[in-house]
């Protein structure tokens, strides 16, 4: 069981019609949680309904994923766990968008909170090189040794090691500033979306307890169409799904929403000032219909006051060239 893609979930965990790893890879038969998309988040009340009634029918979860890529608000971890458990249910969560939020203890604690298997990202809110991390207990180790080797990787990526030890020490250094200062970004960057007259999904919760905010653009064109306009502004999102899409007709290539993502920004030292600025650039790209290559120029020239890598112990230019070595030595 876990979250349908248009609302959130990752395509690793997609049903075989929708070629999904889960379905089409593993041979998995995916059930989905129930979503209150007005709250943005799984429905606790009918998605117990749903197991109950999916236990009747012999067809008990074998394993519960919490997480999703569009994934706003923390999931209700402590109010499933132990109904999962007690029906059997493995419960896992997917923490490969939240991971940094995570471990700068600002979003939800999911392995106390009764998760059994963490999994994540090192690159997404957490700012390190490319990989994938396993958290869980020593009850599960030979277990989850065997399952990753041989079953699917056989290297671990000796070259990026080095790099992983650096983020995690920053990270325990800055993690609660860098962590709060992305969603303090991201819930400014919503409302100013908001006052520019867009509809920013999960109002009633205050739009984002995350990195995310997501904005649902059926009426101006679709996502596929408007992420290729805000490119040639030289602003870079992702077209999204959400939830009426399936129902609406609308499909990957044309979805109805944006998502964006403040991190990076947010590394690079902007603050909440900075998220009015591009959320006006958006407006002015989308309802106002500007021309894209005079707000591409704004926009450069605002990305050149943020030229340094911050929430480091050596702030350093983010595109400085570094040689290594002095082309005198022979
Ligand atoms: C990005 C993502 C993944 C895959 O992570 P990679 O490390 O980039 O391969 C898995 N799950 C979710 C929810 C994601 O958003």
């Amino acid at each position: 069981m876990a979250l349908s893609i248009p609302n959130g979930g990752h395509i690793s965990y997609g049903k075989l019609e929708l070629g999904g790893t889960a379905g089409a890879v593993r041979g998995l038969d995916v059930q989905y949680f129930s979503f209150d998309e007005e709250m943005m988040n799984i429905d606790v009340d009918s998605t117990k309904l749903k197991v109950e009634k999916l236990a009747k029918s012999n067809k008990t979860p074998k394993l519960a994923i919490f997480g999703a890529s569009v994934f706003l608000f923390p999931h209700p971890v402590k109010e499933l766990e132990s109904f999962f458990k007690s029906y059997g249910t493995v419960v896992m969560y997917d923490s490969a968008h939240v991971l940094g939020l995570i471990a700068g203890n600002r979003f939800q604690d999911p392995l106390r909170e009764g998760a059994e298997v963490v999994t994540g990202s090192t690159h997404k809110t957490l700012p390190g090189p490319q990989g994938g991390i396993v958290l869980s207990w020593a009850r599960y180790a030979d277990q989850l040794k065997k399952a990753a080797f041989p079953s699917n990787l056989s290297n671990h990526h000796l070259h990026s090691v080095a790099g992983k030890a650096v983020v995690f020490n920053e990270m325990l250094a800055y993690g609660k500033d860098y962590a709060s200062q992305i969603i303090e970004n991201a819930h400014e960057f919503a409302v100013q979306l908001a006052a520019n007259g867009f509809k920013v999904l999960g109002e009633k919760a205050g739009y984002t307890k995350s990195h995310q905010v997501i904005i649902d653009i059926s009426e101006y064109g679709g996502g596929g169409k408007l992420e290729k306009l805000l490119e040639q502004a030289n602003i870079i999102v992702n077209r999204n799904m959400i939830h009426d899409d399936i129902k609406a007709g609308r499909h990957f290539d044309n979805p109805g929403g944006l998502r964006f993502g403040v991190q990076e920004l947010t590394r690079l030292g902007m603050v909440k000032e900075d998220m009015r600025i591009i959320a006006d650039y958006i407006r002015d790209l989308i309802i106002k219909h500007k021309d894209p290559s005079i707000i591409a120029n704004e926009v450069r020239q605002m990305r050149n006051r943020f030229r340094t890598v911050k929430y480091t112990f050596d702030e350093q230019g983010a595109y400085s060239y570094y040689k290594l070595r002095n082309s005198s030595i022979v």
